[in-house]
């Protein structure tokens, strides 16, 4: 056991206010393991708060573990230490239940390494009843799973508050029976997906042709929603100033979003949309005194959650929010984030022109864009962030020229403001590629290849480079590939990501070896009649409804219904 790594320990755990420390003796053990650095890992929310209401469990006693940092994982290695949790450094491989908790698919490579730092084989099929039952939830257990279940021997599917109550009794039932048995169990909890108990069959296009359940399972897995979101309040519960969102306490005001922006996951999968009522947040926001003086406000489209403006008024805190809807920002809203001490806020019009943006029903007009940046920059806060996507359905050139001309009119209100105040701020655009994701209306839709995206991006910047005190940030179009070959993979996605891991995240390599048709993942454009690998999984959004939107948006192109992918 490495002492350089336990002290490690020690040192974060220091710096931590809210720590749970619980004796292990008698209860049922469990690991919730972020699949990234604690850095990343403690501002995130779910992740917090799994670990708060399953400790609030009189007989589990659950700690926490994280990829370790780079240097870290070195000394794992040449000490030849299992990996760890925070609280007690207990071996993870000691533990009875790892839980996963997942939200991001470029993170799936990091489960397999952090089971083989564990000790744990990650291959479900090699371990056996002494290695600890392997879980998975979080956002992407409730859009795709399918990619990890070669991984995972349980996936709780949906909002994880209620449904980790129903595992943890099952748990107590069902150990001594042995885990094939146990699982059993667990499939007939609602939400719960046992991989297992789930037979595929492949058409010789190599799309699938049937999903069979087996041994009792469910056909469809139902997505678990808390019906009153102010029974569990989503809230900062361990605090530290290690992590990405440091020195705030972190609220969430509400899941899911009314909205309905076609390629969003939040305005689908998260629905229906329940906001937590004003009282119940200012109360969390009179506890995150004795951490911090600010509060972060977690949700979809935090502009629109209708009591913001209560919240604003009735909280002396600085308050911070991730980003605005163009169309919904009050005055009251700016003028408070302003006196917080923001000197940059974001709007995300995700794409340039107004055709675009009605194709992706993001209704916001360039009017309203643009009062926005005034309402914004004129109240003492001098930057502006704009997000934008490249690679949309539909997308032409004249679309990403209009991302440069609406950031000219930003920049032309960011001159006449700063002039007055005789600051001159900076506008910095935050642009990704658009990967299609299950669930939502542009589930079928073909993603653009690297190369497209890698020429949007640099006639982008080229574009934008002629513009003053405009700066560019992008993601790398690789890895949004390889996030678009995740998000809608099936399961023999798996031997891909099990490839990559063992040749050290070498993506290129890993197609090269494994053989599998990346592009037939990451960017075919689906049939409207294929059976789709998440087929499975209930979100409560009825598929004529998602047809409906992806017809809308596609025949606003004043294409024919017959030029579509449904043939
Ligand atoms: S993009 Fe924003 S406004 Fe649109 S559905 Fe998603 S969260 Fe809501």
């Amino acid at each position: 056991m490495s002492w350089k790594l336990i002290e490690k320990n020690k040192r974060l755990l220091k710096e931590e206010r809210g720590t749970i420390y619980k004796d292990h003796h008698g209860r049922i053990k469990v690991a919730i393991i972020y699949p990234n650095t604690y850095y990343v890992g403690m501002s995130n929310l779910g992740f917090q708060n799994i670990y708060y209401y399953l400790n609030q469990r009189d007989d589990v006693v659950c700690e926490r573990a994280f990829l370790p940092d780079e240097e870290d994982i070195d000394e794992y290695k040449r000490t030849e230490t299992s990996l760890i949790s925070l609280e007690s450094q207990t071996r993870i491989k000691d533990f009875d239940i790892v839980a996963f908790s997942v939200s991001f698919e470029n993170d799936y490579i990091n489960i397999l390494k952090i089971l083989d730092l564990a000790g744990i084989p990650y291959k479900k099929s090699e371990r056996n009843e002494k290695d600890p039952l392997v879980i998975m939830g979080g956002v992407c257990a409730f859009f795709n799973p399918e990619p990890l279940t070669d991984f995972i021997d349980l996936i709780a599917v949906g909002e994880g508050e209620e449904i980790i109550n129903e595992i943890m009794v099952k748990y107590t039932e069902e150990r001594e029976k042995g885990k094939r048995e146990m699982l059993k169990k667990m499939a007939l909890i609602e939400g719960c997906y046992v991989p297992e108990l789930y037979d595929i069959d492949y058409n010789e296009d190599g799309t699938i042709s049937a999903i069979i359940s087996k041994d009792g399972a469910p056909e469809r897995i139902k997505k678990r929603w808390i019906k009153d979101v102010d029974k569990y309040i989503a809230k900062t519960r361990v605090f530290t100033h290690n992590t990405e969102f440091k020195n705030m306490f972190l609220i969430e005001i509400g899941r899911g979003c009314g909205r309905g922006c076609r390629f969003c996951l939040e305005g689908y999968a998260y629905r229906p949309l329940r906001y937590r009522k004003a009282d119940k947040v200012l109360d969390a926001v009179a506890e995150g005194e004795k951490f911090t003086k600010r509060t972060g406000f977690v949700g979809a489209a935090v502009s629109d959650y209708p009591y913001i403006d209560e919240i604003c008024f009735g909280s002396s805190k600085e308050i911070s929010v991730s980003s605005l809807r163009a169309d919904s920002v009050s005055e009251v809203l700016i003028k408070k984030l302003s006196e917080s001490g923001h000197k940059t806020i974001a709007i995300a019009p995700e794409a340039g022109s107004e055709r675009l943006r009605r194709v992706i029903k993001k209704d916001i007009t360039e009017a309203d864009i643009l009062k926005a940046a005034r309402l914004i920059l004129s109240n003492n806060i001098p930057n502006l962030k704009l997000y934008f996507m490249i690679g949309l359905p539909t997308e032409t050139d004249e679309d990403i020229n209009a991302i440069i001309d609406i950031t000219k009119k930003v920049k032309e209100i960011l001159l006449e403001t700063g002039r007055k105040k005789g600051q001159l701020g900076r506008i910095t655009l935050s642009i990704s590629s658009f990967v299609p994701k299950p669930h939502t209306p542009f589930q079928w839709c073909k993603m653009d290849d690297i190369n497209s995206l890698s020429r949007k991006l640099k006639f982008l910047k080229k574009g934008i480079s002629r513009i003053d005190n405009v700066f560019i940030t992008t993601d790398v179009p690789k890895w949004a590939y390889i996030q678009g070959m995740l998000s809608r993979g099936d399961r023999r996605v798996g031997r891909l990501i099990d490839a990559a891991h063992k040749l050290g995240g070498d993506w290129k390599k890993a197609i090269k070896e494994t053989g599998i048709n990346s592009d037939f993942y990451a960017i075919r454009e689906r049939r409207l009649d294929e059976m789709l690998p998440w087929g499975y999984i209930d979100v409560g959004v009825k598929k004529d409804l998602l047809i409906k939107e992806y017809k809308e948006a596609m025949t606003r192109q004043g294409l024919d219904e017959t030029e579509l992918c449904n043939k």
